[in-house]
């Protein structure tokens, strides 16, 4: 029995990569993704945060203090309730908005669920307030800014470099 050597899950078949065996290209793709993140300089990622940072926002399209934030809802209806956190790039004035809608919407939706909804609501609640004070300006694009910029460079470096295998490949071929 095989074992994917990116997810570890036990596989049958699957693609070889490298001489590793994958359950299928996007474990491959993931896998390889994980091995260029620590290739990417630290000085190109922060710099691309900082392009983010200093950037339009997405969701209003003033500029500055664009950064990660995220959200915390809760809903209760009876003996259900759902919760989730809604992550956005946005600057810090959407980022507060979004904070108090989401707890004023906690404090209406979230309650009226047991026991769940009397659990969650104030955790929900707090994890909103400690959002919004943590969003202020600043200067230095966030650990989580950093982060998400790193993957995607490594997911774009590991395209690159997949496509120049592929180039370098189809040169090797004999022309017919
Ligand atoms: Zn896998
Ligand atoms: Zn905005």
């Amino acid at each position: 029995m095989a074992r994917c050597a990116g997810c570890n899950k036990i596989m049958f078949g699957g693609v070889e990569r490298d001489g590793l065996r994958y359950c299928n290209d996007g474990c491959a793709d993931a896998a390889a993704i994980q091995s260029t993140w620590s290739d990417i300089p630290e000085d190109l990622v922060v710099e691309r945060a900082r392009d983010i940072l200093n950037g339009p926002c997405p969701e209003c399209g003033n500029h500055g203090n664009v950064d990660w934030h995220t959200a915390h809802y809760v809903w209760s209806f009876l003996v259900m309730t759902s919760y989730k956190s809604t992550p956005r790039v946005c600057c810090v004035g959407c980022a507060r908005r979004a904070h108090i809608m989401a707890t004023l919407s906690n404090v209406c939706f979230g309650w009226w669920g047991f026991p769940w909804g009397l659990l969650m609501t104030p955790v929900q609640v707090c994890k909103n307030v400690v959002g919004l004070a943590r969003c202020g300006a600043s200067d230095e694009p966030s650990d989580t800014l950093r982060t998400i910029v790193r993957t995607e460079l490594a997911a774009a470096l590991h395209q690159r470099l997949r496509t120049a295998t592929a180039e370098q490949q189809a040169l090797e071929q004999p022309a017919e």
